[in-house]
């Protein structure tokens, strides 16, 4: 989509500090980082949101999972990371191009705020 945010990031046409890629997904560091590890993880295809992919395209909505995991571990949080999937402006999503975001590396509180 030509007026997309991540879109763009995917195609390289705006910076983002890329931490790893896969055939279906690119993980970039979240801009304003709400942990020590903050990434987010997209399809490199555009779909609005979690369930629009996972409808769409399964094996990319699996392979966004994994991919955050495989960022994890590479960031030495192999077993404390929080998922989050953020869907609709009620819910705080603000970029309408599916993206898991990653946290890691501080306590993470229940419920989130
Ligand atoms: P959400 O609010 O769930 O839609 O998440 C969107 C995230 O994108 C926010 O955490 C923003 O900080 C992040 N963000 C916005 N613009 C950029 C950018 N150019 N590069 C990296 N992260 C961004």
């Amino acid at each position: 989509m030509d007026d997309c945010l991540f879109c763009k990031i995917v195609a390289g046409d705006i910076p983002a500090e890329v931490v790893h890629t896969t055939e279906r997904t690119v993980a970039f560091r979240d801009l304003a980082p709400q942990a020590p590890t903050h990434v987010l993880v997209v399809p490199r295809d555009h779909y609005a949101n979690a369930a629009e992919l996972a409808t769409g395209d399964p094996e990319a909505m699996a392979e966004l999972v994994r991919t955050a995991a495989a960022v994890a571990v590479a960031e030495g949080y192999a077993d404390d990371y929080r998922l989050v999937l953020n869907t609709g402006a009620g819910a705080g999503q603000s970029v309408f191009h599916t993206h898991l975001h990653l946290l890691a590396g501080r306590a993470l509180g229940w419920p989130p705020g």
